[in-house]
């Protein structure tokens, strides 16, 4: 019998469980309701041999040494710097909006006049979310600030969140701001990359360790959690407390996979249409690890609100009254001295994976060192 219990398999609770497993050299017991690990991370390769990210593309970035180091200990990473691409006005063109942007969807005087209005106004390489940007004086660029809410913010935050960028919290769209640079990566994080064998490898290497078990289609309500030291739960904190303040809402998305017989269907890994359809975005999944195919695998990405039951939870939606909703589930946790809630779900945080892992690997140190 193990003293620890760790509730989900995906980062957050793979690295905790590793840390422990590791450093205290105690048992530990992995449970996960899903009959895979890794959570949403989950990759796996199909008959094509490609690479599928089953719950949508995953771009491992960050610029935490500690992070870095920490996942090296795992899996080496091919060096792909992610670009996305938007269908804007007819074109396929850079997302972000920057530089080149500007010059691929206006004429070039128009564009030359506002790259001048740009710098006289922010430095080059600043990054400026699109809720500040509109509230520029100047009309020049209260047009392009206008341009690029309409054209590339406000519909695709409308699918994705069923809100505007304005009823969602500000973070969520300065994640994409406006970038004045040519620089087209998505992120300018020092270390970014896919994992060469895939995320689902890196946990189950993670899990590996001797001093884990893991139990697989296990839920929490039917393991005897009075037999635990300590538990650190990874779902969704509201579920915990069966609910009893409410519900904490989360946006699930929906993946419509399709295989072309033909090497490449788009010219890049991950199309935006914010203005077109009613899916957010094609995934084209070969080009991450650069797997080589006469097929190809693409996901049309589409957004809904999270049903329990029916769907997962993908995204905690960031609104006041949901964080004071958390806030209200987290002082009653405050009063179980042993329960711990860490991840997207458990602390209800829109981290990425970097952030995730920091988080455990820090929750680990605050605990134990
Ligand atoms: N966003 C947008 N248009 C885009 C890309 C992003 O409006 O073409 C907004 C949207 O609200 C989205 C947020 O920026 O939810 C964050 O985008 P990101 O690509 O970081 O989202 P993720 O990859 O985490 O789904």
């Amino acid at each position: 019998m193990s003293n620890y219990l760790i509730v989900g398999s995906g980062f957050s609770g793979a690295t905790i469980a590793y840390l422990i497993a590791s450093q205290l050299n105690e048992k530990v017991t992995v449970i996960d309701k899903k009959d895979h690990i890794a959570g949403n991370s989950y990759d796996y390769r199909d008959k094509n041999g490609i690479m599928i990210h089953k719950y949508g593309s995953h771009i491992f970035h960050t610029s935490s040494e500690k992070v870095w180091n920490f996942l090296k200990q795992f899996t080496d990473f091919n060096t792909y710097m992610h670009k996305v691409l938007g269908y804007i006005d007819g074109i396929e063109t850079h997302i972000p909006f920057n530089f080149n942007t500007l010059y691929d969807v206006f004429p070039k005087t128009l564009a030359k006049k506002l790259e001048e209005k740009l710098l006289s106004k922010f430095e080059f390489d600043s990054k400026v979310p699109i809720l500040e940007f509109q509230k520029q004086e100047d009309d020049d660029l209260k047009f392009l600030a206008n341009y690029v809410y309409e054209k590339i913010f406000l519909h695709y935050t409308t699918k994705q969140w069923g809100l505007t960028p304005q009823e969602v919290d500000g973070a969520v769209t300065a994640r994409v701001p406006v970038y004045l640079s040519k620089d087209n990566r998505y992120f300018q994080d020092k270390y970014q990359g896919i994992p060469l064998e895939g995320y689902t490898k890196v946990i189950e290497k993670m899990l590996s360790h001797k001093n884990i078990e893991l139990r697989l289609k296990t839920d929490y309500k039917d393991v005897d959690s009075s037999k635990f030291d300590k538990i650190f739960y990874t779902g969704s904190i509201d579920e915990y407390f069966d609910y009893e303040l409410g519900q904490l809402p989360y946006r699930s998305v929906r993946f419509k996979f399709e295989t072309y017989n033909k090497p490449y269907y788009q010219s890049n890994a991950c199309i935006n249409y914010p203005c077109n359809y009613d899916f957010t975005r094609i995934h084209e999944y070969k080009y991450y690890l650069d797997d080589r195919s006469d097929k190809t695998v693409i996901a049309k990405e589409y957004s809904e609100s999270f049903k329990p039951g029916k769907n997962e939870r993908s995204y905690p939606i960031p609104r006041p009254e949901n964080s004071s909703l958390y806030d209200k589930y987290l002082d009653k946790a405050q009063s179980l001295k042993h329960v711990y809630f860490l991840g997207r779900l458990g602390d209800y945080r829109y981290y990425d994976m970097d952030k995730a892992i920091l988080r455990a690997l820090e929750l680990f140190e605050k605990i134990f060192q």
